[in-house]
This record gives C-alpha cells, structure tokens and sequence, in this order.
C-alpha cells in the first residue's frame, strides 16, 4: 500500500508511520529523516539542500521531490511506502503524483489524522527531539530513560523553538490554510480516509489496520 499521512504538528504521524514501517515493512518517507540524511552524507543534492538551509530558507519542493523519488527507486519499497509529512500543500501533491506516475505508480490510501488543539498543544510543549537521530520523545508520555539523552543513539535532546503555544498555534493557522484544499484534492480521489490523532497510539495503530484490511478485502 502506498499512503500518505497528513495531520496537523503533534498528531502522531511520525509515531504511526514508524510502527507501520517496523511492523509491516511500509517504507517510512520522512521529509525530516531524508534531509538529514542527504545533508550527513554529503550527497549532491544534500549539499544542494545544505545551501538553501544555511540561509534559513526553505528547501525548495524540487529537491525535496527528488529526494524522495531517489530514497523510493533505490530502496525496497517491501509492501508499499508512506509519506510522512509530505506533501503538506496541492502543488506538491500534484508534482509528486506527477513524479510517481512516471514510475507507473499512484498514492492508493490517504490517511488524514484529525486531532484536537488542545492535544496536540499538550504533545508539543512536551516533546523533546535527538539533535543526531531526529528521535522524538515527551517529558510525561514517553520519557528517555536517562533525562535528555536519547535512547537510541546517546545523542543530546532538545526542545524545539516554535513547540511553545503561541508559535503552535500560529503553525496549526497555516496548517490548517494549506490543507483545507489538499483534503479535498485528495477525497475527490476517493482515497481519503480520517482517523482520530486523539487517541493513543495503540488505538490509532488499530485503526488504520482496520482500515488496509477493509481496502485489501475490497480489492479481492
Ligand atoms: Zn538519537
């Protein structure tokens, strides 16, 4: 199954797309991961992306887009893939099925993570990321074992500058402005499909199961 996840900042995208590329074999797509990656390596267009971010500007879509593209033609898809914070607007969404069609293939499942304000504002005043992996983890809910350090790697764990209410609200503004119409591009596809990111992620994680096993009963 190839799927995107959309849903605001702090609605459990990452989590999810992490437990479905572990238990299922998705591959997981993160806009964040790639970059990274790509820059850590020193790639071409890592380097190209380099650029841009010292100047604090935005990577331009192109690059994300061929990213991407690389990580899905050289890896083994397994199953299927998910988009994982990406495509965030209907340009992109449209220049990706652009792309993928090239390569004979189509984003079959759109999952949309609909989550309240207040939640997501509990999560992200709460979270800390590893400066080395990109690992995230909350001071309340899932708390390193030894504080701000990251358990996977050792690295050092920050608090990003915008996870305070003000800048969160203001992010979920945009947010919400961009993915009004990429909603809507994708239900008129008839591939859209809405959970509650309300919920633990145990119950998410249930949720979407429960939803490839209806689409892969339908298919036969
Ligand atoms: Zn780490």
């Amino acid at each position: 199954m190839r799927m995107v996840f959309l849903g605001p900042p702090g609605a459990g995208k990452g989590t999810q797309a992490v437990m479905f590329s572990e238990g299922m074999r998705f591959l997981h797509l993160s806009t964040g991961d790639i970059l990274r990656a790509n820059v850590k390596r020193g790639t071409e267009i890592g380097q190209k992306a380099r650029s841009f971010m010292e100047q604090g500007l935005l990577v331009p879509d192109s690059i994300v887009i061929e990213m991407m593209l690389d990580k899905i033609k050289t890896s083994e898809a397994g199953k299927g893939f998910i988009l994982d914070g990406f495509p965030r607007t209907v340009y992109q969404a449209r220049r990706m099925d652009e792309e993928l069609k090239g390569l004979d293939l189509t984003i079959e499942l759109v999952v949309y993570f609909k989550t309240s304000i207040d939640i997501i504002i509990y999560r992200l005043t709460g979270r800390r990321i590893c400066r080395d992996c990109g690992a995230n983890y909350h001071i309340v809910n899932m708390s390193p074992k030894k504080e701000g350090i990251c358990d996977k790697c050792g690295g050092e764990l920050y608090q990003r500058k915008d996870d305070n209410e003000e800048a969160i609200k203001k992010r979920l503004e945009v947010f919400n402005g961009q993915t009004k119409e990429l909603i809507d591009y994708y239900k008129k596809q008839g591939i859209l499909e809405e959970v509650s990111g309300d919920l633990d992620a145990g119950k998410v994680y249930e949720a979407i199961s429960g939803i490839l096993n209806d689409r892969d009963k339908n298919r036969t």
